[in-house]
């Protein structure tokens, strides 16, 4: 059976439900089409669910940025998405309490967030299947085919002009397109996630920086509001692969924090931190998302880059211009920044006597750079503060 679309968006992620809902929502002529491989509309949740709140990150990004930002934001936060608002970030640095500053965040309801925008597209006129599975895509004539597998065991062909790969990593458009280099090992995150009970208030988000608990990233609990915390770390993919289980990490991390599993079950997923892919897309197939790679690597979050990326690529297609001259005029220049953040601290990361070292060195540099890097700052000072730390960061892991 061969079925027919204009645009086929592989992923009901963040990304590609926005996009399904920018494009019907902005009269694009022709038929859009959404399929995703979870049998319920996006669940389960492998997320902190942490979400800047609209004047968080003005000071620190590109008004225009912060623009396209703020439409995402307004098009599908709604307040009964809202089961938190936090304050404060506390930083923890090799068990020692090392800051306390301002966050104002949300840690929002994701699934509730994602399916909200679904419902909206699919009653706009979307076509949203859930439990279908794209297998692999080829490029046929003037459009694309993909082979997808149903819930119930069939096996069809999707025909489209435009192929959108919002799938996240590793991404079957990608991959069976052959559209970028990928990822490498060091680029990747395996993160867990899992809710949990503990002494923290709710008013404040807790970073974890460890080596020995997240060799390469970090570990999290933001408070829910009602006394439990999403909880989860970040380990660098090329440590986990020489031998040290991502699971051990974690339950290192909840017993030291004593924490108390709500669920018995951790979940686990790849996260790319490596910055945009090379490409963005060939001919009519383009990536959005997490398949793009656009999860801030200083920091993980991906929600909002994710719609983005979408809000760009839509934009792109109702316009008729090119999502890649947008993609680098507006994201890029935040994504290069970050990523140069990321490789720079990337050593102490990755080693607790660095860590140490550094943490003594200058406290109060520390703080602020972590906190600005957070923040995804395109400020030319965080440049030079970065730039200075550089040679330092190379001597202390150097000498540890
Ligand atoms: C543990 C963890 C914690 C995180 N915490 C935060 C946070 O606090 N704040 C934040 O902003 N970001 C966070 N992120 C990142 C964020 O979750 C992602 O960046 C974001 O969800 C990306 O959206 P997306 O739509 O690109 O991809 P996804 O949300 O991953 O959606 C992709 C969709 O594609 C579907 N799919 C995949 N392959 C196929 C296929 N072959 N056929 C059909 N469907 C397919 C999947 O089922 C999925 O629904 C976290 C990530 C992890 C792993």
């Amino acid at each position: 059976m061969v079925v027919k679309t204009d645009t086929l968006i592989i992923g009901g992620g963040p990304a590609g439900s926005y996009l399904a809902r920018y494009l019907v929502k902005n009269g694009f002529n022709g038929d859009v089409m959404l399929i995703d491989k979870k049998h319920v509309i996006y669940a389960p949740i492998i997320c902190g669910e942490l979400l800047p709140t609209e004047d968080l990150l003005r000071p620190w990004i590109n008004g225009e940025l912060h623009d396209v930002l703020l439409a995402t934001l307004r098009e599908t936060l709604r307040r009964e998405f809202i089961l938190n608002e936090i304050k404060w970030l506390r930083l923890v640095i090799n068990d020692q309490d090392v800051a306390r500053m301002p966050f104002t965040t949300y840690l929002v309801d994701k699934s509730a967030l994602v399916k909200n925008v679904i419902e909206e597209a699919e009653h706009m006129g979307a076509r949203i299947h859930f439990g279908v599975t794209a297998v692999r895509c080829v490029a046929r004539g003037n459009g694309y085919e993909c082979l997808v597998h149903d819930k119930d065991g069939g096996e069809y062909v999707i025909s489209t002009k435009t192929l959108i790969g919002a799938d996240a990593y590793p991404s079957i458009v990608d991959s069976s397109l052959g559209i970028t280099n990928g990822f490498s090992a060091e680029d990747l995150i395996i993160a867990t996630s899992a809710r949990a009970r503990g002494k923290y208030v709710d008013e404040e988000a807790i970073i974890i920086m460890d080596p020995e608990i997240a060799p390469g990233g970090f570990a999290w609990i933001f408070p829910r509001g009602d006394g439990s915390h999403n909880i989860g770390i970040g380990a660098r993919n090329n440590v986990v692969w020489r031998g040290s289980d991502p699971l051990n990490h974690h339950m290192l991390f909840v017993r030291r924090f004593r924490l108390e599993q709500v669920q018995r079950s951790v979940l686990m997923k790849t996260l790319p931190v490596g910055g945009l892919l090379n490409r963005y897309g060939v001919g009519r197939a383009y990536l959005i998302g997490d398949a793009v790679g656009s999860v801030i690597p200083t920091n993980g979050s991906g929600i909002n880059p994710a719609m983005i990326t979408a809000h760009l690529l839509g934009e792109s297609m109702i316009r008729g211009s090119d999502y890649s001259v947008s993609m680098n005029r507006l994201f890029k220049p935040l994504m290069d920044r970050a990523i140069l953040f990321r490789r720079i601290g990337d050593p102490l990361l990755m080693n607790k006597r660095a860590m140490e070292r550094a943490l003594r060195l200058s406290r109060s540099l520390m703080a602020s750079s972590i906190y600005e890097a957070t923040l995804s700052s395109m400020r030319t000072g965080t440049l030079i503060k970065f730039l200075i730390s550089n040679p330092l960061i190379k001597l202390v892991s150097g000498l540890a």
